[in-house]
């Protein structure tokens, strides 16, 4: 999935903690972390295929997984992983008292994207166990357009939550 829709995800999911009213900023963090660490990897490949600005193309990140295997287990493999959100994200989320919704939206983010990568870009949620499950779709490759509609459905569906969410603050 891309950075922007795991974003509106993050904020769609804050409607169910009511209690809090940081909610929605810590979910809308925590559902775009795991692919944070990502951009040392973003800058490296256009660097490397001296690109303007350091952007890669898409065709870029071709084989780069297996080619950097190091760059790649730091940048994408371990933030992906449920041992990783387990063993350092949540005792940071405990020891902060920061909301419980931001574990939710982390945990989110890994399920969200397992359906959303394919082939060469599988998850492996248990990594450093080299289990990979194969996605249907490589979602971050999509044409700009079906990031368009993948926006215009989420921002619907949190703009609605929005509004039931106020109606019922009002009608208590
Ligand atoms: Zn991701």
């Amino acid at each position: 999935m891309d950075i922007v829709s795991h974003i509106i995800i993050g904020k769609i999911i804050s409607f169910f903690d009511k209690k809090n009213k940081r909610a929605g900023l810590w979910a809308m963090f925590f559902s775009f972390l795991p692919d944070s660490f990502q951009v040392f990897a973003y800058i490296y490949l256009g660097y490397i295929n001296n690109r303007a600005f350091f952007i890669p193309k898409n065709i870029d990140w071709n084989h780069t997984r297996s080619t950097y295997p190091v760059l790649h287990a730091f940048t994408w493999e371990i933030p992906h992983s449920i041992f990783f959100l387990s063993l350092i994200i949540l005792p940071i989320i405990i020891f902060f008292k920061l909301p419980k919704i931001a574990f939710f939206a982390y945990l989110l983010h890994i399920i969200i994207d397992i359906p959303t990568h394919a082939g060469e870009w599988a998850i492996k949620p248990f990594y450093p166990i080299n289990y990979a499950i194969n996605g249907t779709t490589n979602a971050w490759a999509w044409p700009i357009p079906m990031f368009f509609y993948s926006w215009v459905i989420l921002l619907f569906i949190s703009t609605l939550l929005s509004f039931i969410s106020r109606k019922n603050h009002a009608d208590a």
